[in-house]
């Protein structure tokens, strides 16, 4: 396929908010789409050419593209610099300099998908000496073919940072109505871009084959293409495989234990929310892997949690869920996440890491035992099985401590247990609940005493001036909505002191963190990647006409990094409105 008609594609996305609009658009696209174009064109209309579960990413920052513009349209990095900052995107500065060479060079190829594609997924593998060369070359390639919007898209791709609007849902939305068409009565009316009462009745049917299948392996081309091949059957086939990351269960936030019994049901079972951070065991052929909740693998960073899984988790293939909680050596109590966050990113010293900052694992979950899929099996079953197969050993492994009950006072007396041990919270789950990865499920939910905080994902920021030139001087943060996928930004930080006490992170650092992420200069404000998130504290929610989200929050203050959680983590537009709501009570 031609690179150009998927260009053609992202415009028509680009150029509407639409949901539904956008799924049309797409399956239309998928549709026509041949088998073996289709996984490469599902990851590009997503922005991506690896899928989630594979670490690879594309790594290019945008001082690279520059260079690859350059190299592909002879004009100065000077020049392009000043377009950048006037125009913002890069996308679009190469868009209209691209433009003004192809009036010379007529003999350029046309791009193909797979072109493109191809030459992305070479980037990572390029390391060491002359890669850097290398990289620009293979993009400033494509640049040389391209046509003008091409060259937007391609950009925006290399960059990672698409903005074409499409959320996860939206692609599996479109591929039901690509190849479910029929079973689900589609009928879109282009006009109203709406769909018949019909068609959304014996859609959940469809959508929820697809996105379990999804939930099992995370990829939607590989999901996409079943379907293509051998429709629900199709589906049947893609299996949960040990060995590679799942995205875990997510948990809503109730206001007190006693709406924690009315979303989960009585009795329910209630467990300590430990302060640390999740890993997911996985064994396979003697094997043992570990992965953050963002699919990141951390086997060789923990070396001692490898060893205690490995000698006391007793079954030969697994996947297992849990949190790894730092304790104080001397004292024997529990540490906050702050204080063995930097084991997750270590890449040297790991030993002596691993003593300095020792980790207790608490397993609470088994997605995959023994090859079966647990994940429809009821929750009780799936904690009576790691029962049953972990052999308990304090400060090195143990099963989320546990009661069930349906009494209130108990469940109080416990919730004071867990505060007072040092820990969040407690986690309120439904006995029969499934294990549904993602969030917005009722089988769990958290409750924690502290005022809600806001975890931000940051969006843009300014360069300072006078002292503080060359650091950027406050930061723009922002919700996300999920219908979407898009950030709705909701305020700013500044990097005074009073904004950033107490939170471990100085302003110069997040600078480091934020520069490979700028996408767009222009003047003093950068538009950044959204990748990082921050929790915030602040005084008040207040609706506010200045930011896209509605609201800006009043006070706002960086309580820490939350470097365990990616930007679709991010707190959604929903819960901010709920909050502004529960405030005014
Ligand atoms: P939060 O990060 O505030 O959204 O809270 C949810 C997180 O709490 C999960 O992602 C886990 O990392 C963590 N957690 C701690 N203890 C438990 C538990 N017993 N069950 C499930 N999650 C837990």
């Amino acid at each position: 396929m031609k690179y150009s008609e998927l260009a053609m594609v992202y415009e028509s996305l680009e150029s509407t908010t639409k949901r539904l609009e956008k799924t049309w658009i797409i399956s239309r696209f998928l549709k026509k789409t041949s088998i073996d174009d289709l996984p490469p064109i599902i990851l590009l209309l997503q922005g991506r050419v690896f899928p989630t579960w594979d670490e690879s990413k594309i790594g290019v920052a945008a001082r690279m593209v520059l260079k690859a513009v350059n190299v592909a349209s002879g004009i100065s990095v000077e020049k392009i610099e000043s377009e950048w900052k006037k125009i913002g995107d890069i996308g679009k500065v190469a868009e209209k300099l691209i433009d003004k060479k192809k009036q010379k060079t007529l003999f350029s190829q046309e791009l193909s998908v797979s072109k493109v594609f191809n030459n992305l997924r070479k980037l990572p593998e390029l390391e060491g000496q002359g890669s850097v060369d290398q990289k620009v070359q293979l993009i400033a390639e494509l640049l040389t073919s391209s046509t003008p919007i091409e060259a937007r898209y391609i950009i925006r791709t290399v960059l990672e940072d698409l903005r074409v609007g499409v959320a996860d849902g939206t692609i599996r939305d479109a591929i039901v109505w690509a190849f479910f068409e029929k079973d689900i009565n589609l009928n879109y009316d282009e006009k109203e871009k709406s769909i018949n009462p019909e068609s959304r009745e014996k859609y959940n049917e469809y959508s929820e084959a697809v996105q379990s299948a999804y939930n099992v392996c995370n990829d939607f081309s590989a999901v996409a293409e079943a379907v293509k091949k051998s429709g629900l059957e199709g589906l049947g086939k893609i299996k949960l495989r040990t060995g590679k990351p799942i995205k875990v269960m997510l948990y809503q936030k109730a206001t007190g234990i006693e709406n924690a019994f009315e979303r989960v049901g009585k009795p329910a079972a209630l467990e300590f929310k430990y302060d640390g951070f999740r890993i997911q065991a996985h064994k396979k052929s003697g094997k043992i892997i570990l992965y953050t909740r963002r699919l990141e693998e951390v086997t060789k960073q923990f070396p001692d949690v490898l060893e205690c899984v490995k000698n006391n988790v007793r079954a030969d293939e697994f996947i297992i869920d849990s949190e790894a909680v730092g304790f104080d050596q001397k004292t024997g109590k529990y540490l906050p996440f702050q204080s063995i966050s930097q084991r997750i990113k270590r890449k040297h010293n790991i030993d002596e890491m691993a003593q300095k900052f020792p980790v207790e694992l608490n397993v609470f979950d088994i997605v995959s035992y023994n090859g079966k899929n647990m994940m429809k099996e009821p929750y009780l079953k799936r904690r009576d099985i790691l029962e049953k197969m972990i052999k308990q050993e304090p400060k090195k492994i143990l099963l989320a401590k546990q009661i069930i009950t349906d009494d209130l006072k108990k469940a109080e007396k416990f919730y004071k247990q867990s505060l007072d041990a040092g820990e969040e919270g407690i986690m309120v789950k439904k006995l029969d609940g499934i294990y549904k990865p993602g969030s917005r499920v009722g089988f769990g939910v958290k409750v924690k005493p502290v005022m809600e905080t806001l975890d931000l994902v940051i969006v843009g920021a300014e360069w300072g001036t006078g002292k503080r030139s060359g650091w950027l001087s406050s930061f723009i943060l922002a919700c996300r909505d999920t219908d979407t996928g898009e950030f709705l930004e909701i305020g700013r930080v500044g990097t005074g002191i009073k904004e950033l006490e107490g939170s471990g992170v100085t302003f110069e650092q997040l600078t480091e963190m934020l520069k490979p992420l700028i996408t767009e200069e222009k003047g003093r404000i950068v538009k950044i990647k959204p990748r990082i998130i921050i929790e915030i504290n602040y005084e008040e929610i207040q609706k506010s006409p200045t930011y896209s989200s509605g609201y800006a929050l009043r006070f706002p203050r960086l309580v820490k990094l939350r470097d365990d959680k990616g930007a679709d983590e991010a707190s959604e537009i929903d819960f901010v409105e709920d909050l502004y709501y529960n405030q005014k009570k």
